[in-house]
């Protein structure tokens, strides 16, 4: 199936709730506008200079959307046109984000990540670290960044029960600090491999890549 075809079919079995970002890393521009040319707006990159890249070349009303770790350096490449940074996981981090962001006048939306799998690698903040963050009079002075929302990777394994559990986990922490956190909207779980899975458990948002773009 075409780039096309694989897009309109997993956009058709989305809920109407949950957004798309069609995760375009490692893949070549003339994949990306064959998306938007079938009226995709929203992509998901992992790294900072290839997302710049794409965004030079390609037409102005894209959302770039950065998934991938931030290097605490590099915030600065992708201030002025950001949409939504995924995997935020520590104060400094959103502190750079912030100083970056009101240089241009900007206040950039993120996502901060939980820790919910049971690799040792997975980047992201357990329950307590979250709410200690929240909390914290230097988060309550960020003027220009804006927390919107919770984003999670599940353990990479075939087992559904245990990805489900994780997914659930994620959900109910996300459920628990909504309450508190009127901004919190967001819930930026499942890729191509689980997200109806991860649908099913609560998820917003879904990052997909291969299953549109193909391997990598
Ligand atoms: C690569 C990546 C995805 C998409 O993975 P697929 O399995 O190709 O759908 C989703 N989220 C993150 C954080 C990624 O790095």
């Amino acid at each position: 199936m075409s780039i096309k075809e694989n897009l309109l079919q997993i956009q058709s079995s989305l809920p109407e709730n949950v957004t798309l970002v069609a995760v375009s890393k490692t893949k070549p521009v003339s994949d990306l506008m064959e998306a938007y040319d079938a009226g995709q707006r929203i992509f998901g990159e992992n790294k900072i200079q290839e997302m710049t890249d794409k965004w030079e070349q390609m037409p102005k009303d894209i959302q770039w959307h950065m998934i991938g770790h931030v290097q605490t350096n590099k915030v600065k490449y992708m201030a002025e046109y950001v949409h939504l940074i995924h995997g935020v996981d520590s104060l400094k981090l959103l502190e750079e984000i912030n100083k970056q962001a009101a240089k241009h006048h900007r206040v950039i939306d993120c996502l901060l990540q939980i820790y919910i799998a049971e690799e040792e690698s997975k980047f992201g903040l357990d329950e307590k670290e979250l709410q200690e963050l929240l909390n914290s009079e230097e988060f309550k002075s960020l003027q220009n960044i804006n927390v919107i929302g919770l984003m999670g990777m599940a353990t990479f394994t075939d087992n559904k029960t245990q990805i489900k559990k994780e997914f659930e986990y994620l959900k109910s922490v996300f459920d628990t600090f909504k309450i508190q956190n009127s901004k919190f909207k967001i819930l930026s779980m499942g890729m191509s491999g689980d997200y109806k899975l991860a649908i099913e458990c609560g998820s917003t948002m879904v990052r997909i890549g291969s299953s549109i773009f193909g391997g990598r």
